[in-house]
């Protein structure tokens, strides 16, 4: 196996950056030769914060996605609505457990892509190290990191940085880090919309995907690998003599299923649980043996939250006790 080094990390980062995004991703899903790169991870990280200042991380979407499992890093056939390559994306949810009370937009309790599990920020951080940080030979330490292909969705990247302080986590810093891909610029790249702001929604509905609770971080993060996916294959998978301009629908290779049925399976189908933290806890009392709705402790509230001027902090008394608040 070659060996990976800082140099040719620097190198393969310089060549990704003078291709579009859709073609990045399209050369590391199908192409044959592509030296280093065939041994990257492709990563989407989507981050939700609390929806008032002083503003924390609540929220982490991962998915992750190994071209080497695969097929020895071979590319392979995408299948209808890409699914031979989407059932081999690992989704996590992670929530913060000491920032869980906090209002913020969405549903965090409704994740459809696996398992979500409470963890500490500094768990969440250490584990993003790790997938930053992957050994091309588990035996060899020798050989070298491998390369990670970074995709975020939008703003949520620019967010990232400029909450920094909040939560010190910034991948254009990584020396891993070989592509910084946009999945709300490929659909643009792909001409499936020219909006460069279209929301989720709307991306979806282009390939007939009705979106369940785009809000919560961990079905951002599935939903926009899968954007990417699509918009930047759509010749492959819809594309035929009698579709030339490869219309999303049930058209070329993906004649014989929905797409809502491609990602009905997915939601179904068996994800691993991320490897950290906990699946049960109650932001209201701490507990690990209870979830916050089953609390026994419903009486308890934050005094100072209750004696806060803020109206926000009032309504949210309620949700923990003064153990467990934000503010000091
Ligand atoms: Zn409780
Ligand atoms: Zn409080």
């Amino acid at each position: 196996m070659a060996a990976s080094t800082p140099a040719k990390l620097k190198s393969l980062r310089a060549t990704l950056a003078a291709k579009t995004h859709q073609e990045v991703l399209r050369m590391y899903i199908q192409k044959h030769e592509v030296g280093l790169l065939k041994h990257a991870f492709l990563v989407t990280v989507y981050r939700k914060w609390s929806a008032n200042p002083p503003y924390h991380l609540t929220e982490l979407g991962i998915t992750t996605y190994d071209r080497q499992r695969v097929n020895n890093g071979q590319p392979v056939l995408a299948g209808p609505h890409a699914e031979y390559l989407l059932k081999h994306v690992w989704c996590l949810h992670l929530r913060i457990r000491s920032h869980a009370h906090l209002p913020s937009t969405g549903d965090a309790n409704a994740y459809h892509f696996g398992t979500t599990t409470f963890v500490s920020q500094e768990e969440a951080l250490h584990m993003l190290h790790e997938i930053w940080h992957q050994p091309m030979d588990e035996a060899d330490p020798d050989k070298g990191l491998r390369p990670i292909v970074y995709m975020s969705f939008g703003d949520n990247d620019g967010m990232g940085k400029m909450r920094k302080t909040a939560f010190d986590f910034d991948p254009s810093s990584m020396s891993t880090t070989v592509a910084i891909l946009d999945a709300q610029n490929i659909p643009v790249q792909a001409k499936i919309t020219r909006s460069q702001t279209a929301p989720f929604e709307y991306l979806l509905q282009q390939f007939k995907i009705q979106a369940f609770d785009f809000d919560n971080g961990g079905n951002a993060a599935m939903y926009a690998t899968v954007i990417a996916i699509l918009s930047a294959l759509r010749n492959e998978l819809y594309g035929s003599l009698d579709n030339p301009r490869a219309k999303a629908g049930q058209k070329g290779q993906s004649s014989s299923k929905s797409a809502q049925s491609v990602i009905q399976w997915l939601m179904e189908w068996p994800t691993p649980a991320p490897p950290i933290g906990v699946s049960m806890y109650c932001w209201r009392c701490g507990s690990a043996e209870h979830s916050f709705t089953e609390c026994p402790n419903s009486d308890l509230e934050c005094s100072k939250c209750m004696n806060s001027p803020h109206t926000w902090r009032k309504e949210n008394a309620s949700t923990h006790t003064e153990g467990l608040c934000i503010f000091r």
